[in-house]
């Protein structure tokens, strides 16, 4: 039974392992996903913690840095590896308002990245539970502790709301052309 693939009626598995402050930083995570909304950007935001304090923060910017590589994880793990001097970042947190992709999850094995918390499971491409379980299977040398959902309404909210807006957009446009 174990070994059988998911299938979309399998509920999706939650980490509820959460500690005292894992909304507080999901909160700024969420922050820089609305930040990232009005720039037009796909609203994820992240944040990276080490002992209780913020090493860096940031949202998904591949159209305004022309980078599809620079998912929010992507920008928060780079630029957290340039502030702490190392290109390994034992001992953080990565908070992230939307379940990671397989490149991202990939890039938080390399960094060797402790834990992980994301807001909202992402069905289409989430590669830690819902598609994949990247890093969790313990395949690799490395192994993530998985923590959520955690803010889950907040965090999806945000963006179901920018699609939203985008889907009114796109039919004024249409409308007006008719
Ligand atoms: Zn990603």
């Amino acid at each position: 039974m174990t070994d059988t693939p998911r299938s979309t009626n399998t509920p999706f598995p939650s980490h509820n392992n959460i500690v005292k402050e894992d909304k507080k930083w999901m909160r700024i995570a969420l922050i820089a996903a609305r930040e990232t909304a009005a720039k037009g950007e796909v609203p994820v935001g992240a944040v990276l913690v080490k002992e209780n304090k913020l090493i860096s923060r940031g949202g998904n910017s591949p159209i305004g840095l022309h980078d599809p590589t620079a998912h929010a994880e992507i920008v928060v793990i780079r630029a957290g590896a340039s502030i702490l001097n190392n290109y390994r970042l034992p001992g953080t947190t990565l908070y992230v308002t939307l379940e990671p992709c397989i490149m991202c999850v990939g890039a938080m094995l390399h960094a060797r990245i402790n834990r992980l918390v994301y807001g909202t499971p992402d069905p289409k491409s989430g590669a830690i539970s819902s598609v994949y379980n990247i890093g969790t299977d313990g395949l690799l040398n490395h192994n993530i502790k998985i923590t959520g959902p955690v803010l889950e309404n907040e965090c999806s909210s945000v963006l179901k709301n920018f699609f939203s807006k985008k889907r009114k957009a796109l039919k004024c446009i249409k409308e007006e052309k008719i």
